[in-house]
């Protein structure tokens, strides 16, 4: 099936970390964009010769005034980067999508593991209402758990929103993993030194119950796979969403 391509006008951007652009889109047409939590669109880019083409996992919720958010973590050189740093309220960028099946399955498990590097987490907060209908209503004993990794403090993504949920829903937990920090600047208790996959001791990941959603850096990805599936765990229930980037 085609994927439809669109125009979209951009609404607003801001910076949520040293080097992370928040940017807002509605269509053109302000028609409606359809998409499930977790899917991502596809930029197309006038390139010198040819179109290119970079992917961004979509932000928001669906269903949320029409607008599709998206975080772009700046690449040196990088031209999509360049375009979206760039854009001023009112521009118009080409997209195709929504593409991708990263999304959450009408399943039952005992809980989600959902881990991300970096803008890797913004389709988890796409299935933040999601989640919320499902611990609310058709599935009050799921337990879910958001794992963060970055490097420094500085740069967790939508912190704030991920607390008041977390603090909103008892069966919903949020801990940010910093590569790069000594740990007596740690002050949270959600806050954890090392990598994403050094909190999985501590989380008792079960191959039985657990199902795991991975996004973000290709690297963290391939290896917490590796370190998953040697534990006994299905590779069904290890999902994976890699920011792989032009070569
Ligand atoms: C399904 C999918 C979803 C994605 N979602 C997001 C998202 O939500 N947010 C987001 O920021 N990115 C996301 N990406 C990555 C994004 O598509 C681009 O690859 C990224 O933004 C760089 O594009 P660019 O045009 O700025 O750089 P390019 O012009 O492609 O690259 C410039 C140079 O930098 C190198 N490079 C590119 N990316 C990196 C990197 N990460 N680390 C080191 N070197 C690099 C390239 O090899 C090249 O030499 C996603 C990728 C996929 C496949």
């Amino acid at each position: 099936m085609a994927h439809p391509t669109h125009r979209y006008r951009l609404q607003w951007s801001k910076m949520i970390a040293p080097k992370v652009l928040h940017l807002s889109f509605a269509r053109e047409d302000n028609a409606p964009f359809s998409f499930i939590a977790g899917q991502f669109i596809t930029l197309q880019i006038e390139g010198p010769t040819k179109m290119l083409h970079r992917s961004y996992s979509v932000a928001n919720a669906p269903d949320e005034d029409h607008s599709i958010e998206m975080a772009c973590a700046y690449v040196e050189g990088g031209i999509a980067s360049n375009l979206l740093f760039n854009l001023k309220p009112g521009d118009i960028v080409q997209a195709s999508g929504p593409f991708g099946l990263f999304v959450l399955k009408e399943e039952h498990p005992a809980r989600y593991i959902l881990v991300a590097t970096g803008t890797g987490v913004t389709p988890y907060r796409s299935m933040l209402n999601e989640i919320k209908r499902r611990l609310e209503n058709t599935q009050p004993h799921l337990k879910v758990a958001l794992i963060l990794g970055v490097r420094h403090l500085d740069e967790l993504l939508f912190k704030d929103q991920f607390i008041q949920f977390a603090n909103e829903h008892p069966n919903f937990e949020f801990y940010a993993c910093y590569s790069r920090v000594k740990p007596e600047v740690l002050k949270a208790p959600f806050e954890r030194i090392g990598y994403v996959q050094d909190t999985f001791a501590e989380l008792k990941l079960s191959p039985e119950n657990d199902i795991v959603y991975l996004c973000g850096n290709p690297n963290m990805i391939d290896t917490t796979f590796g370190l998953l599936t040697e534990q006994g765990f299905d590779r069904k229930n290890v999902r994976r969403e890699k920011y792989l980037f032009s070569h």
